[in-house]
């Protein structure tokens, strides 16, 4: 059922069983878990069906440290959310992103691998994945001319890709509004959370849209799924009961926002012709892998989880920064820029290759940052057009980060040498041990985590192992502000499957 919170009588009452705030990855995916039960859902969205400049105006904000896009566009502000700009890049995270490595400081998350592993498995149906199954064995059987290279398994794996087209507005918008037991509120933005006199339990929460309504929504459960900038913000500027916002006794709301590090750091010179097709996207890819190093020599040489990607080279050293392309505030805009660039760097490609794969490649990286409390989301003294506080993100990275880099291109070079492969040759920003710089076109993958943590201890994390605030008997968050450490692949897949479970234990709870 879709009701616009714009055409509401001011001061409306809405209650429910279950408030999810955010109609965006996290929240749909929770949403639609629900339909056709007996519990009334209210699902909360800031924007409408379609972009609205004022509405994503809302999310700009100020970066500091290491360069970052502008916040106003790394995010989408309305039903749908992100999966509006997304490009569908899936993959689980590794058992060992969730256990504790004694070289990542703060790292270890309270659940395992294992215990997600069933809601990967109905996360794939969400995202409109193929079958789970990341074990390249599986997809050899099916597709044989998958062959990887001819590396020492002990020291580098094939870590297995699927891509999703799953734009959550088009593919579940009729599904939301013809449910009757899941309530959609558009242009209802939550600005304020508010609970009981010891705030041990949230009663309601605030909405306000530009039409100058302001509404109350009341619920015995509060999900919140507005990505992790805006839940860290949200919690931030709940200070009418807390001063220092809520959940954040211990100052750890906002901290450790963690991204993916996305750079092209190295070329790959194979000595003759090698089958890619594994490893080098094609209009017929159905899975692809990237190069990883496996857990043993992680521990080994104690650097983060990371992989590396193969582009063509004539393809690779035609692209540009995407740190340079997403400059626009507007998200459209910067989506343009960085599409048009990907499709003239393959027309110059197809100029010298004429469509041939060369034997040379570029080789990019992305891998986890390491949890670092300083790089962090904080509330700036400006207010929205709502008058909730703006936010400035700091981003800041570690020196772990960038030798973690390093030594991954080392081994690989390494390994493709004994093998009698190739050479892989290192960009000037790793070639020095001693120089700690980032280059200037430093990458990130507009992915969010970190700023709402999880642990078991609330002086080390915001939320418990149940992604509910530490303290707060039925308040939750959803998404990836709740990772403990980012993992290497991105974020979506594992977060549609926190969702889930989250999911799952809420209908166990109410
Ligand atoms: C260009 C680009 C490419 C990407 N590619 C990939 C990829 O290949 N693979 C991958 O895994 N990830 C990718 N991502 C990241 C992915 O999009 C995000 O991880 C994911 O969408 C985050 O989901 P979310 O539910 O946390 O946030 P969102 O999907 O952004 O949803 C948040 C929702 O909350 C609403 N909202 C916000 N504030 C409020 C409020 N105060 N009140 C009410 N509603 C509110 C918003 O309107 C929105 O609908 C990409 C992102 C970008 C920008």
């Amino acid at each position: 059922m879709h009701h616009d919170a714009r055409k509401l009588e001011n001061n409306s009452v809405i209650e429910g069983d279950i408030c999810i705030v955010g109609a965006g990855t996290a929240g749909i995916s929770i949403a639609l878990d629900w339909l056709g039960t007996n519990k009334k859902v209210i699902l909360l969205e800031g924007g409408g069906f379609e972009y609205d400049n004022d509405v994503q105006d809302l999310y700009a904000g100020t970066t500091s440290g290491q360069k970052y896009y502008p916040l106003k566009s790394t995010r989408l502000h309305y039903f749908g959310g992100t999966t509006g700009h997304w490009a569908g890049m899936c993959a689980p995270y590794d058992p060992i992103d969730f256990q504790k490595r004694d070289w990542v400081p703060s790292s270890g998350w309270p659940i395992t691998r294992e215990q997600l592993d069933p809601y990967y498995a109905k996360a794939h149906d969400t995202l409109k994945l193929g079958p789970y199954q990341y074990e390249l064995k599986d997809w050899q059987d099916e597709i044989p001319d998958l062959i990887p290279f001819p590396l020492d398994e002990k020291v580098v794996w094939n870590k297995v890709w699927q891509f999703s087209e799953a734009r959550f507005n088009a593919l579940y918008a009729e599904d939301v509004k013809k449910a009757n037991n899941v309530h959609l509120y558009t242009y209802a933005n939550v600005t304020d959370i508010r609970g009981n006199e010891d705030l041990t339990q949230i009663q309601e929460v605030e909405v306000h849209n530009h039409a100058g309504k302001t509404h109350m929504v009341r619920a015995s459960q509060f999900v919140l799924a507005c990505g992790a900038i805006q839940n860290a913000r949200l919690l931030l500027a709940s200070r009418s009961q807390a001063t220092q916002g809520l959940g954040n006794d211990h100052d750890l709301v906002g901290r450790y926002f963690m991204e993916h590090l996305e750079h092209a750091s190295a070329e790959l010179w194979l000595f003759k012709h090698n089958p890619t097709k594994l490893y080098v996207w094609g209009s017929d890819t159905v899975v692809r892998a990237e190069l990883a190093i496996t857990d043993a020599l992680q521990k080994e040489t104690q650097i983060l989880n990371g992989t590396v990607s193969l582009f063509p080279l004539t393809l690779g050293r035609n692209l540009n920064s995407e740190m340079d392309l997403w400059n626009n505030e507007d998200p459209r805009k910067s989506a343009e820029n960085f599409w048009n660039d990907i499709a003239n760097a393959r027309a110059e490609a197809a100029k010298i290759t004429e469509g041939s794969i060369s034997r040379a490649f570029t080789l990019h990286t992305r891998i986890e940052q390491a949890p670092n409390p300083n790089s962090r989301v904080t509330l700036l003294q400006e207010k929205d057009a709502l008058g909730v506080p703006k936010i400035n993100l700091h981003w800041n990275l570690t020196d772990l980060d960038k030798r973690s880099i390093r030594t991954i291109y080392q081994l690989l070079g390494h390994q493709m040498g004994l093998a009698g492969l190739g050479r892989v040759r290192l960009n000037e920003f790793l070639r020095d041990e001693n120089d700690n710089t980032w280059p200037k076109d430093l990458n990130a993958g507009w992915h969010h985590m970190g700023t709402t943590r999880m642990n078991d201890s609330p002086t080390e994390g915001v939320v418990d192992s149940n992604c509910q605030i530490h303290g707060i008997s039925n308040l939750y968050v959803a998404g990836s502000g709740c990772y403990t450490t980012s993992g290497a692949a991105n974020p979506t897949l594992t977060l549609v499957a926190l969702s889930l479970r989250l999911s799952d234990y809420l209908k166990g709870k109410i």
